[in-house]
């Protein structure tokens, strides 16, 4: 099988343009498709076989996930499905607005999903089982949660080929806890995190991954004038560049996660420039990824 990922949101949680706000990066992408970024999420296609169809696995679901369907069905592997669940499978990293909120089409009011396999942590799984709205999608039997730990490896059956390690990450935690993600060992996907000083294995995952995908989410403390450092729960790119530079001689290193206000958002600005000069990538709508 050959999967390839897709970058189905770059954006932070609130995507750009982000509601409410009329910064100038806003109003530029309520005008300019380009330069759109949707809640952040990604995609692994199996491609087709025999001309059966691929499946389709999907990490978060987003508020944009109506619009990030629209963009899948221009794949042939996605449009070719003939089954009521959209996808084959989801896995959740953790239960902020971005990563789950859109699960709310999955219920009867919308796809009406059937017994469609949900894996996230316990913590998650309980939280989505004793809360509403989430709780009618598992009692209506619209998703079906598996709970999985942050030790060793998840091989998503029926899926060969895919397997999936659960990471447990240091990120703000209300309502659970957060995990990144290993596929196959070799795309790491980390697109929330406090900072890589309180996660001690940052260099090493990183390290022993093809592709990683970090989360990238303020440029530098300059775009939160006024706030309390502690309340940010995200590293700078300006840090992660420095902690991750001489990683990306041998491997891809691609930012994601943007927040609307960080300048990397326009591929023209000097900040851009610098991450690229830095030999690091930036996340673009559906970029692909073939495992
Ligand atoms: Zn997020
Ligand atoms: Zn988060």
């Amino acid at each position: 099988m050959t999967q390839t990922v897709y970058i189905i949101g770059s954006g932070q949680d609130g995507g750009l343009p982000q509601f409410g706000s009329r910064m100038a990066p806003d109003m530029t992408a309520r005008v300019d498709p380009l330069a759109v970024r949707l809640g952040p999420s990604i995609c692994i296609v199996d491609q087709p076989v025999a001309g059966a169809p691929g499946s389709c696995f999907l990490v978060d679901v987003s508020p944009d996930i109506k619009e990030q369907e629209d963009r899948l069905l221009k794949l042939p592997a996605y449009a070719a499905r003939a089954t009521q669940n959209p996808f084959d499978g989801v896995l959740l990293t953790h239960a902020h607005m971005g990563h789950y909120a859109g699960l709310v089409h999955f219920g009867r009011e919308a796809a009406n999903c059937s017994n469609l396999p949900v894996w996230c942590t316990e913590k998650m799984a309980g939280f989505l089982s004793a809360n509403a709205p989430w709780d009618q999608l598992v009692s209506l039997g619209n998703i079906e949660l598996r709970a999985v730990g942050t030790r060793g490896r998840v091989s998503l059956q029926p899926w060969p080929g895919l397997s999936i390690r659960p990471i447990a990450v240091p990120h703000r935690g209300e309502y659970t806890d957060t995990v990144g993600i290993s596929i196959n060992e070799t795309l790491l996907y980390v697109p929330d995190i406090d900072n890589w000083d309180a996660w001690p294995a940052a260099r090493e995952e990183v390290g022993k991954h093809k592709i990683s995908l970090l989360d990238a989410t303020f440029y530098s403390r300059d775009e939160l004038p006024g706030r309390d450092l502690s309340e940010i729960s995200h590293p700078f790119i300006t840090d992660t560049l420095k902690k991750f530079g001489d990683l990306t001689k041998d491997r891809r290193i691609i930012l994601t996660h943007f927040n609307h206000s960080n300048p990397v958002c326009d591929p023209g600005s000097v900040q851009a420039r610098t991450v690229l000069e830095a030999g690091f990538e930036l996340a673009q709508e559906m970029t692909a990824i073939r495992l």
